[in-house]
């Protein structure tokens, strides 16, 4: 039995091997289907080896770690890793052939099914992360695979049971509890990254896109407009007055108006739009294809919803405006610094002419804004 152990813990040594191919496999691959497929693949393969190295317990009959993997590749990835690796894993078995082959195939039957009750019951349905307890359940669930035994002849699954359930139970507990903690460790490893990178591209008062995270969405726009001729806006913004509003409320009702447009700007802007916070009390959208004439109309748009906003201070009902400028690049290869300065130059002709407007200085958008009827 101890021989047995040992034999079972280095197939299991095999897990080690799948999760850091896991971990490696690029970041930008794995959104939710596609994890779900690169888990399938992986884990199956993980278990086709796990059956290349193989106990033998008697001719045909063999031991290794398959379980665990097609557990694993279920829990985490659902119904499509599950089937994808028991799948991949039961071919092989078959492949091998012996008196274990159907009992083999179905002890990954057995895996997969554990597996897809962890995801749809403990899970929810895959909507809660994998934690300690569920590992700990489905790790306690992972023995009675063994009990595909009984498709043999009844002697010989009582001898194999007798012989094994002990020590292959050991191994399939401690590897689903072993894989499942490295791959909750490398989930969450994974989601503090994006969340530190999400958090290095967000303004932290507001939660629009930053400065940097503006700028470099400009700059893809740019060459994607240059390879495609795609048109498209930059809107600067200001709020007017704004020193006043600080002073006269309180630099936190301040705040909160930065709050309020920003939110504005997020109703008002369509998804593929960023808008973002590029200074105090600074504000630019970056409108993805579109034309001048569109660019105009949202700028108005977004103008006279700032405007008709009602912030409630505690003694009275605060309204506020903001300056735009706008520039367009009219499929025009314009540098990210002409696009800026132009609608830079736009905002400052509003502020001088009376604030709470529009305005454009390139001929192309400065005309749209006249057909629009917004010169004011
Ligand atoms: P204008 O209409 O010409 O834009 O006038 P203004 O008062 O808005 O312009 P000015 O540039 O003189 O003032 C900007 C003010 O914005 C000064 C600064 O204290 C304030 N400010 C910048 N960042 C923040 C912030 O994060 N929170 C708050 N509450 N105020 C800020
Ligand atoms: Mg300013
Ligand atoms: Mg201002």
């Amino acid at each position: 039995m101890f021989d047995l152990s040992i034999a079972l813990l280095r197939n299991a040594g095999l897990i080690a091997v799948v999760a850091v191919a896991y971990s490696v496999v690029p970041q930008r691959l794995k959104d939710n289907a596609i994890e779900a497929v690169i888990l399938g693949v992986l884990f199956g393969l993980g278990a086709v080896l796990a059956m290349v190295d193989p106990v033998h317990l008697r001719p045909g009959l063999i031991v290794d770690s398959r379980t665990t993997l097609v557990i694993l590749a279920g829990l985490f990835g659902g119904p499509v890793a599950a089937a994808i690796s028991a799948a991949l894993a039961i071919a092989y078995r078959l492949y091998l052939g012996g008196v274990g082959a159907y009992p083999g195939s179905l002890v990954i039957v057995l895996s997969a099914l554990i597996s897809l009750f962890g995801y749809y019951v403990l899970r929810r349905n895959g909507e809660k992360a994998v934690d300690f307890k569920i590992l700990t359940i489905i790790a306690l669930l992972s023995p009675f695979t063994t009990f595909a035994a009984f498709l043999l002849p009844w002697t010989i699954a009582l001898r194999v049971l007798e012989d094994t359930f002990i020590p292959s139970s050991i191994v399939r507990v401690a590897g689903v509890l072993l894989l499942g903690t490295i791959l909750i460790h490398e989930r969450a490893r994974r989601q503090a990254e994006q969340r530190i990178a999400e958090l290095a591209g967000t303004d932290e008062l507001c939660g629009l896109a930053n400065r940097r995270a503006f700028y470099s969405a400009l700059q893809r726009q740019i060459e994607r407009s240059r390879r495609f001729n795609e048109p498209y806006c930059v809107i600067i913004l200001d709020i007017d007055r704004f020193k006043s509003i600080n002073d006269t409320h309180g630099h936190p009702t301040g705040d909160e108006v930065i709050r309020r447009l920003a939110e504005v700007l997020r109703r008002t802007c369509r998804e593929t739009d960023v808008p973002a916070r590029i200074g105090g009390e600074e504000f630019a959208v970056l409108l993805t294809n579109t034309s001048a004439g569109d660019g105009v109309n949202l700028a108005e748009r977004i103008r006279s919803a700032v405007a008709s906003e009602k912030i409630e201070t505690r003694d009275e009902t605060l309204s506020f405006t903001v300056s735009l400028g706008i520039s367009s690049n009219h499929g025009m290869g314009m540098s990210l610094e002409t696009v800026m300065t132009a609608a830079d130059n736009a905002l400052y002709i509003s502020k001088n002419s009376g604030r709470n407007r529009v305005s454009a200085v390139d001929w192309e958008t400065a005309n749209a804004l006249a057909t629009a009827g917004l010169r004011y």
